[in-house]
């Protein structure tokens, strides 16, 4: 593979580089790199832990390096991703190109101060890492203005939307919307009719770099399924993996913020260390525990989908989804946070009757089914093949059609399977899960 230095780059970029010890940009980087410097505007997918962040923060320090500001006091660079604690790890890699040049930047998130981060926007920072809610806020004050902005680049961008986030990016677009402006959006997962959408009112002519598609397996993640009757089933399967894997770190991901805590209890009770990350915490101890949990101090956290993007922590070895997502892409996500930078990964999810739904909807994005196992100490009655009606329809998101890809595999497919197969709901069972039944009105 070429060494970074065939890239064109600043020097002071390259031994920023070598001082994080990359040698050769990966795939995505080769690809992404190129484009974005000569000013496309670019919507780049590829799989989880390929290194889509260098894939931005590099060609745009290498333009605001190279270019004439628009404007003195406006930032040139503007980044947003969804959850405060992404954007907080941009931020740190970011910092880390930053040192070498005269660029300054900031970070504004929700959660934190909104006088002390006015002051920070009156120094007129050049790069912004935000989230989307807080940085339109302060646009409103009128605490700063985007009429200079540069580069837009929106990192995670399906997820922002899944959040709600739509307005807000709007208001950062229509505040910078000029045509010298250059935007970039990043995910695993960008191939949805809405991320289209947002795609045609935010960007000119995009270009599309995509290595491999979000439903494309990942070679390094190893994935199993195992079949539970409830939650108390699912807890002794969690306790059997903790105890016969070789865990270093361990994200379980589950439905709701109580289930962090309950079952970082459990986990703790059973001897390991382990801590809870949720949307409930404020965001001192939001801090507190990503800090803890990447410094090692904690072997297992136990989060919900606040946790299942972007981040980047090396000693994940694997993932369990005590519930499965109820939005099918946070699956590749959530998983995506072990086996990353060439690492491998174990993932495993735990399926009740509650979490079937859910399974149709993640088969049927992945285009393939999910592999099951079985712990022989701790079988299950519950097999997803019992027939019952099936309960409210599923509606996954509006996948685009590959080209030439007319016909659909119906053992792949989702909706086929659903047909044929129907949850069962065990007597008294309740897995914890999101409640699949309709709410009876
Ligand atoms: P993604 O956003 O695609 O999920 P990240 O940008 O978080 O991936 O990168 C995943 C990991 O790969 C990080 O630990 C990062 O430091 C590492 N990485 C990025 N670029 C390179 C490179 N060129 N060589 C080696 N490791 C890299
Ligand atoms: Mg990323």
């Amino acid at each position: 593979m070429l060494p970074f230095q065939e890239l064109a780059l600043d020097p002071r970029l390259l031994r920023s580089i070598q001082h994080l010890g990359f040698t050769a940009p990966t795939p995505i980087q080769a690809e992404a790199i190129p484009a974005v410097m000569v000013g496309k505007d670019l919507i780049v997918s590829s799989k989880t832990g390929s290194g889509k962040t260098l894939a931005y923060l590099l060609p745009m320090m290498q333009r605001l390096l190279k270019s004439r500001p628009l404007s003195a006091q406006d930032p040139r660079a503007v980044i947003l991703a969804p959850t405060r604690e992404l954007a907080s790890q941009i931020y740190a890699q970011l910092r880390l190109f930053v040192a070498n040049t005269r660029l300054t930047c900031a970070f504004i998130v929700g959660g934190e101060n909104f006088n002390d981060q006015e002051k920070l926007l009156k120094r007129q920072p050049q790069i912004i890492v935000a989230t989307p809610g807080r940085l339109a806020d302060h646009l409103e004050h009128k605490t700063f203005f985007l009429q200079g902005l540069e580069m837009l680049i929106l990192d995670e961008a399906d997820r922002m939307l899944d959040l709600g986030f739509m307005p807000q990016l709007h208001a950062i677009h229509a505040a910078a919307s000029h045509r010298l402006r250059q935007t970039l959006m990043f995910s695993a997962t960008l191939d949805h009719a809405e991320v289209n959408e947002l795609a045609l009112s935010l960007l000119k002519s995009p270009h599309r770099v995509a290595l491999g598609a979000g439903y494309d397996p990942h070679k390094d993640i190893a994935q199993t399924c195992y079949y539970a009757d409830h939650l108390t089933h699912k807890e002794a399967l969690l306790l059997h993996f903790l105890r016969n894997e070789t865990v270093r770190q361990l994200i379980i991901f589950t439905a709701t913020r109580e289930d962090t805590e309950r079952l970082a209890t459990l986990v703790q009770t059973a001897g390991f260390a382990a801590t809870g990350l949720n949307g409930k915490l404020t965001q001192a101890q939001r801090n507190a525990v990503m800090q803890a949990f990447a410094t090692n101090k904690f072997q297992v956290l136990v989060t919900t989908d606040v946790a299942s993007r972007g981040l980047d922590l090396l000693q994940v070895s694997h993932v369990i989804n005590f519930d499965l997502p109820k939005h099918p892409e946070e699956y590749v996500h959530r998983i995506g946070r072990t086996g990353r930078a060439g690492q491998q990964g174990v993932a495993i999810s735990l399926v009740g009757p509650k979490d079937w739904q859910a399974l149709q909807a993640i088969e049927q994005f992945l285009r393939r089914p999910l592999e099951f196992s079985k712990v022989e100490t701790l079988p299950a009655k519950f097999n997803g093949q019992v027939a019952a009606k099936p309960k409210a329809k599923i509606q996954p998101k509006k996948a685009n059609k590959p080209k030439g890809e007319t016909k659909v595999n119906s053992v792949t497919d989702g909706s086929a399977v659903l047909k044929k197969k129907a949850p069962k709901f065990f007597e008294g069972g309740d897995d914890g899960a999101a409640p699949m039944k309709k709410k009876q009105k």
